[in-house]
């Protein structure tokens, strides 16, 4: 790949504009509109491996992976040719199809907490039925979350943090009725303290604790030492549910995901993301006692005309079978590791303040000094400068999320070359910022 300064983006433009007015601000999901990073957003055409081509046919290293399910790397062969076979025979049964038990059986051997799983079609629908099963399962209507931490668009997720940690939530989009979210509780991330004085003010009152075990929609954001073994404690003690969204953390931080790399397991899990391969999936699971309230086993009602559909079961089954091989995890902990590390030593010797890190293959770093703990010292991060950044990667052929606030990823197409080219470009667009 050669460096292409002053990209032209000619035909991406053409599209875009003509999206503008076909589509609420020309894209089918919010953050793809490089809003946060101005500029114009690409319009591309093909992926393949670690790479991506855009209308105009500039190629770009990719550390976005589609929101994380580019595992693998893009259009992996044998996912591709999984895919045609089962394309063969049929895309949606709407009855029971045998690939269902089959990754069923791989995610309940893979992730610790998980002993029967329901398939849904997106991460959103499986955080929306979780909520219910919680709330279902406890008899309790309220939750708590953390700032910072997405669970989809749901209503009942799209909480901004109040300042004070007892502060109810206030609805964060308008056409969320205050009524919806005001059992919706907030604590900042990594903070138990604030944990215990919501449950202490509401006793017996709270369903459970949802969180991203590892934040990835602040950007990359670590839990601290104790802190997910502290939640655990404190909703056992209060008879609340644990649930880990593993959306993005799963089968990407390590094959059984956050819970199986910090050994602590939750009673419920959430799934998307990588178990779809590329294809829309989301899981939930858990405690067999809990998933037997679920319809038709018991009284919670769920249900998805498109769920566990052949091809998306296929996508996702050859993504893990890929993943169960010898060394993945390391291989996606090395290149990452290096990648992050050269990012944060490039910075250094340009003067810029920064701090990051990644766990496997999935990393961030913000324009601060840190330590970032919670979405408050997240939001520490020069937006401006990283606005700059990004658009300097793209001039150099390398596509970073379009936002301060998301995780990247890499995957198992990326190479050390790859990675050094993107530690070269970074070097050069920082002593140029
Ligand atoms: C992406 C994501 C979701 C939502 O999944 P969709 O498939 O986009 O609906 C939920 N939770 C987490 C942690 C996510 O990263």
């Amino acid at each position: 790949m050669t460096t292409t300064k002053n990209l032209k983006t000619t035909r991406s433009e053409e599209i875009f504009a003509a999206a503008q007015k076909l589509m609420p601000g020309g894209v089918n999901s919010p953050v793809r509109a490089f809003r946060s990073v101005g500029g114009q957003p690409i319009v591309f055409d093909h992926v393949k491996g670690a790479y991506m081509w855009d209308v105009d046919g500039n190629q770009y290293i990719d550390y976005v992976g589609s929101w994380g399910p580019a595992i693998c790397g893009h259009t992996h062969p044998e996912v591709i040719q999984a895919l045609h076979a089962a394309l063969e025979k049929g895309t949606s049964f709407g009855a029971p199809c045998y690939l269902e038990n089959v990754l069923a059986e791989m995610v309940i051997d893979a992730v610790p907490s998980i002993e029967m799983v329901r398939f849904v079609n997106s991460g959103t629908e499986a955080c929306m039925a979780v909520l219910r099963l919680m709330r279902a399962f406890t008899g309790r209507d309220k939750i708590i979350k953390f700032e910072g931490c997405y669970h989809g668009h749901a209503d009942m997720f799209l909480v901004k943090a109040g300042s004070g940690v007892a502060t109810l939530g206030l609805p964060d989009s308008p056409g969320v009725p205050k009524s919806t979210t005001e059992n919706t509780l907030t604590a900042p991330y990594n903070d138990l303290e604030a944990v215990k004085a919501l449950f202490a003010a509401n006793p017996g009152q709270i369903a459970g604790v949802i969180l991203e075990p590892v934040v990835g929609n602040a950007g990359f954001i670590p839990p601290e030492a104790g802190f997910l073994a502290g939640l655990r404690e404190i909703t056992r003690e209060n008879g609340a549910l644990l649930v880990f969204d593993e959306v993005m953390t799963g089968f990407r931080i390590a094959y059984g995901g956050v819970q199986e790399k910090f050994g602590i397991t939750p009673d419920l899990t959430t799934l998307g993301k990588v178990i779809g391969g590329g294809l829309p999936v989301g899981a939930y699971g858990g405690r067999r006692d809990i998933m037997q309230m679920v319809a038709p086993a018991g009284p919670m009602y769920q249900a998805g005309t498109l769920s566990g559909n052949p091809l998306a079961m296929t996508a996702g089954i050859k993504t893990l079978e890929i993943l169960q091989r010898p060394g993945t995890y390391e291989y996606l902990e090395k290149i990452t590791h290096k990648l992050v590390t050269g990012i944060l030593e490039a910075a250094k010797e340009t003067g810029h303040a920064a701090c990051g890190g990644n766990i496997s293959g999935m990393f961030g770093f913000f324009f601060t000094a840190g330590p970032v703990r919670n979405y408050e010292e997240a939001k520490q991060s020069d937006l401006q400068k990283f606005a700059r950044f990004h658009r300097g990667m793209l001039e150099r052929g390398v596509y970073l999320a379009p936002s301060q606030f998301e995780a990247g990823f890499t995957s198992l197409a990326h190479t050390e070359e790859d990675v050094e080219r993107t530690i070269a470009a970074a070097k050069e667009t920082l002593a140029g910022l």
